[in-house]
């Protein structure tokens, strides 16, 4: 099972306590996937799992409400398809007219005015159109819908939560989208999907202490590669004056770090400083070096 679904079937036992919440979750299935023919209203859902979750929300409002759940085998997909009817049409009419006339924010896109709600709807959008990314891949949110209006009202909503989603267009549908680790974190908890947040965190952890690691890694053989680059130029400067004279003739301190750094060519400064006689300190040994590189440059 894929990321996305473990957390759809996580949501999917995220039951609102209040009322209001219980319908605004209902709305976003119904803006998603409902019809009303008047005399009955529809919501689709192909996962059995959540058709049951419209079921028992369309229950908790509406106790007396006569339904029938259909199972019908999509032609166009593998999927089966599972309706949530409501029968009668007084009933029918009730609900639809009880999805349309909540609170709104915004009477024009139809932001729900309670952030109790707005949590609701989200969820609710996310289990009727919405994929997560496996983190391990990367991060990645997306609610999307060809309907412009209900995708629009996703996008003021998830923003209204405080968070910057981004909209775009894509195969004929909108998307409503998350790219922000931080972003999607705060959205599965405002949705109420803790397993699949601490996954996520869990992963992120491990991503950023592998990150720390090559970052430390890389730095490190920076360092040995600079170290050597500097072995290269001084052995070079020691055999530059070799051409020229024995480095027998140089004061003894100086032929003995000459006669060290050739046959050490991967020891460090401060290793050469061990190996001489008595043993000096790295300024000492690069004070030394210095004398020679000059030195190298003169007889040039
Ligand atoms: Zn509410």
């Amino acid at each position: 099972m894929g990321f996305s679904e473990e957390t759809k079937r996580e949501l999917a036992h995220a039951f609102p306590a209040a009322k209001c919440c219980r319908l605004a979750e209902l709305s976003a299935f119904y803006d998603f996937n409902g019809y009303f023919f008047g005399s009955y209203l529809d919501i689709n859902h192909f996962m059995p799992l959540i058709a049951r979750k419209i079921l028992k929300l369309l229950k908790s409002v509406y106790p007396d409400a006569q339904t029938q759940v259909l199972v019908q085998r999509a032609r166009a997909r593998k999927n089966q398809v599972c309706t949530v009817r409501v029968l009668t049409p007084e009933t029918a009419e009730l609900v639809y007219q009880a999805l349309k006339e909540q609170e709104y924010l915004d009477e024009q896109q139809k932001v729900l005015a309670q952030r109790c709600c707005q949590r609701a709807y989200v969820r609710g959008a996310f289990l009727s159109h919405g994929s997560i990314t496996n983190p391990e891949k990367n991060y990645h949110l997306e609610i999307f819908t060809e309907k412009s209006e209900v995708a629009e009202k996703v996008y003021l909503t998830i923003n209204a939560l405080g968070l910057e989603a981004k909209m775009t267009a894509r195969k004929g549908d909108l998307m409503v989208y998350l790219k922000d680790g931080d972003q999607i974190v705060t959205l599965l908890n405002l949705m109420g999907a803790h397993k699949a947040l601490m996954h996520l965190e869990n992963v992120r952890i491990v991503k950023d202490m592998r990150n720390q690691v090559n970052r430390l890694v890389n730095c490190e053989t920076a360092n040995v590669e600079k170290t050597i680059q500097a072995a290269v130029a001084q052995i070079e400067a020691v055999k530059k004056i070799q051409e020229r004279m024995s480095l027998s003739d140089l004061p003894p301190k100086l032929a003995e770090i000459a006669r060290l750094r050739i046959e050490n060519p991967y020891s460090s400064l401060k290793e050469l400083g061990e190996m001489t006689n008595p043993p000096i300190s790295k300024s000492g040994v690069n004070y030394r070096i210095k004398q020679l590189i000059d030195l190298s440059k003169k007889l040039e």
